[in-house]
């Protein structure tokens, strides 16, 4: 049998079915054990984070007064790392060819009725063009795992095409990949094209599950798949992002799971996962949600993010358009620092909305609004939307951007850059309403950048923006 060892290579040492099993029996032993309940909320509050065990116990904790204790500090732990940022994106979706067989996925191989769609490069550029009029600077591309329809070579291509569009006053300045698990060569290419972060959600931290959901195709291969982030990083990828999808497991067993990844990445890379996903299980073509046992409820959800919160204090966490406004606007509080927003899940759907008969979407978007909707929303709940990509760009990832998230100085970089990205977003795309709110909040948070030097420079930067059309300001 395997023996737990978070610095081991092999996806059954380091997530190890008995530690966590044996984790989730010393946690409801100890669900109302306070004395070890506040010692553990005592550790968070040093922002250092807590281990699998630790969060384990938390989230099977049920006393009401603690739970506010644990969300109270979750949005403090937000609020001392983030401030009042939140980082906008979009995915944008390749293709839908796939040859796996995931039973929670519309694009499964066996799906003979779903329209597959795969760009051509033309379709690449013209979704950019849409997107980039959007006022989207960062997006996530997907695609299915194809060796014919998608091999490394097209999504290559399309990164090249993605960052050489500068259409208007437009550009993507980081494209993060979620494509299937490769090789290290493969993700050495990946990294020369310049991404940012590669993204591969483990889906289940179950091995069994794993495998029964997983029934045919590549990844059906637990090992591969769970190691894959361990390939990435030999390949140069400093930035790697984890995820579950809730439902298809014990949510208990999924956060167990996902620290020890982080744990696991820790100790062998020394860097922990750049960011966290937290997607939940949502209706698409031929695909109920209802058919998998294991669906959390919102409360459930916001309580496994205030928990990821205060565990990885480091670490950015993402909520898609899988997730409707109000919970979004919890999770918000909570813990979540990047957001999509104005998100089409079809091939193609930014240029043209797809007719019912040619559904290409992965997952039905329960978040409609616009971009621009989005960010006046985020405003008004009294949050400052950023378009910043600016440590990728600067070579700050990686354990260097763990070091400016650990210097303190992220108030004099990521706050003033969050304003002079948003008030290109204001100038270039926002509407009338948006702009209005938005100027105010920008002259507002400029006081809050604390070194005075900085402040002026981004005064500065900010008014070449509005007034003289340059772009691209960052520190
Ligand atoms: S989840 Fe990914 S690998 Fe699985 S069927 Fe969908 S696109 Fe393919
Ligand atoms: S400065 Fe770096 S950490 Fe801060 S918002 Fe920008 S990209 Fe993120």
């Amino acid at each position: 049998m395997a023996v737990y060892n978070p610095k081991s290579l092999k996806a059954e040492e380091f997530i190890n079915d008995g530690e966590i099993l044996e984790t989730l029996r010393y946690a409801d032993a100890h669900k109302d054990d306070t004395e070890l309940i506040d010692r553990i909320i005592e550790k968070a509050k040093l922002r250092k984070g807590i281990d699998h065990r630790e969060a384990s116990v938390l989230l099977a904790c049920e006393d009401e007064e603690k739970l506010k204790e644990i969300y109270a500090l979750a949005e403090q732990i937000k609020k001392d790392f983030y401030g009042d940022r939140i980082v906008m994106f979009a995915p944008l979706y390749l293709s839908n060819y796939c040859v796996n067989g995931c039973v929670y996925c519309p694009y499964h191989a066996k799906n003979k009725h779903i329209c597959r769609k795969k760009l051509t490069q033309d379709e690449v550029r013209d979704e950019v063009i849409a997107l980039q009029d959007m006022g989207h600077k960062r997006l996530a591309i997907e695609a299915g795992e194809d060796p014919v329809h998608n091999p490394i070579e097209y999504i290559l291509e399309c990164i090249d095409t993605i960052y050489s569009i500068k259409h208007k006053n437009g550009a993507i300045r980081r494209v993060n990949v979620n494509i299937a698990a490769t090789t290290v060569e493969n993700y050495k290419k990946l990294h020369d094209a310049g991404i940012g972060t590669y993204i591969l959600f483990q889906e289940t931290y179950n091995k069994k599950s794993y495998e029964e959901l997983h029934p045919t195709g590549p990844k059906h291969n637990y090992d591969y798949h769970t190691e894959a982030m361990d390939r990435a990083m030999e390949g140069g990828i400093d930035d790697v992002g984890l995820g579950v999808l809730f439902g298809l497991e014990l949510y208990r067993y999924e956060l167990a799971g996902i620290l020890m990844h982080a744990e696991h990445l820790e100790a062998v890379h020394g860097v922990g996962p750049h960011t966290i996903s937290v997607p939940r299980i949502k209706a698409a073509d031929d695909i109920d949600p209802d058919t998998f046992d294991n669906g959390i409820d919102d409360e459930t959800f916001c309580k496994i993010i205030a928990i990821i919160r205060i565990a990885v204090p480091y670490t950015g966490m993402i909520i898609s358009t899988r997730e409707s406004k109000s919970v979004r606007e919890k999770a918000l509080r909570l813990g979540i620092s990047q957001i999509s927003g104005g998100s089409k899940t079809s091939v193609g759907g930014y240029v043209e909305p797809e007719p019912e008969e040619e559904n290409s979407a992965q997952f039905d978007v329960s978040d409609q609004r616009t971009l621009d909707e989005v960010v006046c929303w985020l405003m008004e709940l009294g949050y400052i939307p950023s378009f910043c990509t600016a440590c990728y760009r600067e070579g700050r990832t990686g354990d260097r951007f763990m070091a400016l998230c650990k210097s303190g100085q992220i108030q004099n970089c990521c706050h003033p850059n969050a304003l002079m990205t948003l008030e290109e977003y204001l100038v270039d795309y926002a509407g009338p309403k948006t702009r209005a709110i938005g100027e105010k909040v920008i002259e507002k948070e400029l006081l809050n950048i604390p070194k005075e030097k900085v402040r002026a420079i981004a005064a500065q930067h900010i008014d070449d923006i509005k007034n003289n059309n340059k772009r691209d300001f960052r520190f």
